[in-house]
């Protein structure tokens, strides 16, 4: 049975700063994902706190949402079979260290801050994430 999801995944500063978009993209195109929206945008501290709020108690938090605000970031909807682990497995870990080989933090994360991308875990949470940046 076909299981066709949408995802959000989001490519964060330290990544659109070393333009890397158009590889990172090239990577869900290859992998049978396709790309429904896409925009260019910059979010001010105040909406990264709304869209990271589930992380509030996380001494990380205050870190994450400055630098989630710090630059530019490019925010896709993403479409497939299995959409939303699809994208979790291309990522790959948190840690860019401990991450598979040829996933986006292995090739391409700095840090597990810096760690270049961020994808929906859950079908629930995807549709909540979208709506955050496309509905209107
Ligand atoms: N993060 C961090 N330090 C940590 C754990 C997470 O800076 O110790 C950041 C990292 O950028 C991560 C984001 O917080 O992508 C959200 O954390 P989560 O555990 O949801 O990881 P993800 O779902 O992005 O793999
Ligand atoms: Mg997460």
């Amino acid at each position: 049975m076909s299981n066709i999801e949408r995802t959000l995944s989001i490519i964060k500063p330290d990544a659109v700063e070393r333009n890397l978009v158009e590889k990172i993209k090239n990577i869900f195109l290859k992998n049978n994902l396709s790309i429904k929206e896409s925009k260019k945008i910059r979010i001010n501290k105040d909406e990264a706190s709304e869209f990271y709020k589930v992380h509030q108690s996380k001494p990380f938090y205050n870190e994450l949402c400055s630098y989630l605000s710090s630059g530019p970031i490019v925010v896709m909807i993403l479409e497939g079979e299995n959409a939303v682990l699809a994208n979790r497995k291309l990522m790959g870990s948190t840690n860019p260290k401990d991450a598979d080989e040829n996933t986006i933090r292995k090739l391409y994360g700095i840090s597990i801050d810096k760690n270049s991308v961020h994808g929906s875990d859950s079908v629930e949470n995807a549709k909540k994430e979208i709506d955050f940046f496309f509905k209107n």
